[in-house]
């Protein structure tokens, strides 16, 4: 596990190209400036780990572009000690980034092996989210609800209402909704059964996958 001069070099060409993209949230920034994105994936892709691209990871999975990432966390307006949910924990460079903004992160994985890969490495790198669960993101994680805000990150063919149910009043909601292509949705909380909608550009994410259970 190696982070050498040159990864770090490389990562703040990364940083560089995230901020001409437009993302402007120095703590984002920050974390994407620190974290080692090349330990998440596969060493063949060493040399493709900074730049601003999405890859395959275990079990036909794909790590988020890092503009992606970058600008969804920026949507959550994280804040140290926040409680957030993500869905789709992954290869856990976006759990990474949460942690590193100083989040409370919950995380859930329904791929058996990521999820397990996942939880061995990011203790490893010095990251402990709250708690990385193994099950399916649909259902969100009621026993933890409110949340400050809920991160999915993979296409949710319709906005799971459990989600919704789960967030703070204030709370905000980040969620690709589509099929083959995602329009990058947020929902803010403003009372008990209000929600303010604002949709952002489109994305691809692979599907958030329902419960084969
Ligand atoms: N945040 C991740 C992105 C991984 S891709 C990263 O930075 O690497 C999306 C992930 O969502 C995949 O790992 C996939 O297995 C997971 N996923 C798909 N459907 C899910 C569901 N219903 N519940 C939880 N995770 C799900």
């Amino acid at each position: 596990m190696k982070d050498t001069f040159k990864h770090k070099g490389l990562r703040q060409q990364l940083v560089a190209v995230l901020k001409d993209k437009g993302i402007t949230n120095t703590a984002v920034l920050n974390a994407i400036g620190k974290i080692p994105r090349h330990l998440f994936m596969d060493s063949s892709f060493l040399d493709h780990a900074y730049q601003d691209k999405a890859f395959p990871i275990a079990a036909d999975q794909t790590i988020s572009q890092p503009y992606t990432v970058a600008f969804q966390t920026e949507l959550m307006e994280v804040k140290k000690g926040d409680k957030v949910l993500e869905i789709g924990t992954g290869s856990g460079y976006q759990t990474a980034v949460l942690c590193d903004i100083g989040a409370k992160v919950y995380s859930i994985e329904r791929q058996q092996e990521l999820f397990k890969i996942t939880s061995r490495f990011l203790p490893k790198l010095g990251y402990r989210a709250k708690k990385l669960i193994f099950g399916d993101g649909y259902k969100g994680l009621k026993e933890e609800a409110p949340f400050d805000s809920i991160i999915v990150t993979a296409g949710a063919p319709f906005v799971p209402n459990p989600l919704l149910a789960q967030l703070a009043i204030g709370g905000r909601l980040v969620i690709p909704v589509g099929n083959e292509v995602q329009t990058m949705t947020l929902f803010v909380r403003k009372g008990p059964k209000d929600f303010e909608k604002t949709e952002f550009g489109e994305f691809r994410f692979v599907p958030l996958l329902e419960d084969k259970n």
